[in-house]
């Protein structure tokens, strides 16, 4: 599931990508990836003859501005990707469910093989009121500048365990499994540390390791893992997996102390971890 990093890709793509371009048609494959809508018509009449005048994220959705008041709010869901076509012409993946053509050419295609994800239509003020979780969306990391003194406020106020906190997303926007593993990784810490039980150098390293983590994985355009379909808007895999230091990494060497990393299940999903330096 794409998290904040393959997210800002997208939407650093798409800024340079669709800006300026106006919608000249709207195809529309069944209902499930505009499912908000009550038909197809609906969805397709906002967005024919609108120009996108700029491209925002919240958390993991993508608002898409057009002239007016509305928004187009994308969600990649599980497997859903933002595919920019040069023409009309390149060939069409499996499983495209919206196809946006620009007056000036090209093509935007949404591409969804499990369908969680979806774009829909909305008035830029109702936003938060058709997706909830976005009216108590946490600090997002890379939007908003925060001192490392007052993520530690905000740690110590809450008395949880730091993985699930992390991906917790009143909490923090945008970090899941992947990352949140990386970052503890990173600050040398244990998945189940409690939240307020850090040393004021512990909270450092941790804001520290949170800043780098994300940045660097913006900077190697996101990861792509074997079992999931993350590609930028180019269709190209992201190559911060390369980099990941334990996740999905079970039985390798911790590459700063050399001990064996390993897995554990946790409320369903795994958690990977150095239990030698994470402490
Ligand atoms: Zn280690």
């Amino acid at each position: 599931m794409p998290e904040l990093p393959e997210v800002e890709v997208v939407r650093r793509d798409l800024e340079r990508e669709v800006v300026g371009k106006k919608v000249k048609t709207v195809d529309v494959d069944g209902m499930r990836s505009v499912r908000r809508h009550h038909n197809r018509k609906q969805f397709q009449q906002r967005l024919v003859g609108h120009k996108i005048t700029g491209v925002e994220r919240r958390g993991k959705y993508l608002l898409l501005k057009l002239d007016g008041d509305d928004v187009l709010v994308v969600h990649l869901g599980m497997s859903g990707q933002l595919l920019r076509a040069k023409t009309a012409r390149d060939p069409m993946a499996k499983h495209t469910h919206v196809v946006i053509t620009f007056t000036q050419g090209g093509q935007l295609r949404f591409v969804d093989p499990r369908t969680f994800g979806e774009m829909f239509v909305t008035e830029r003020d109702s936003v938060a009121e058709q997706v909830p979780e976005l009216a108590h969306l946490g600090i997002d990391p890379l939007e908003t500048a925060m001192s490392w003194e007052h993520f530690g406020a905000l740690l110590a106020q809450r008395h949880t365990k730091l993985k699930p906190l992390l991906m917790d997303q009143k909490f923090l926007a945008g970090i899941g499994n992947i990352y949140s593993d990386e970052i503890l990784w990173g600050a040398g810490l244990r998945w189940d540390r409690m939240s307020d039980s850090l040393t004021a150098q512990e909270v450092r390293r941790l804001y520290r390791s949170m800043m780098e983590t994300l940045q660097d994985a913006v900077k190697h355009r996101g990861s792509s893992l074997a079992d999931e379909q993350y590609v930028d808007l180019f269709g190209k895999p992201g190559e911060f997996q390369q980099f990941h230091n334990v996740y999905a990494r079970e039985g390798e060497a911790c590459p700063r102390c050399r001990h064996v990393v390993v897995r554990e299940r946790v409320s369903g999903r795994s958690t990977f971890y150095c239990s030698a330096c994470q402490v």
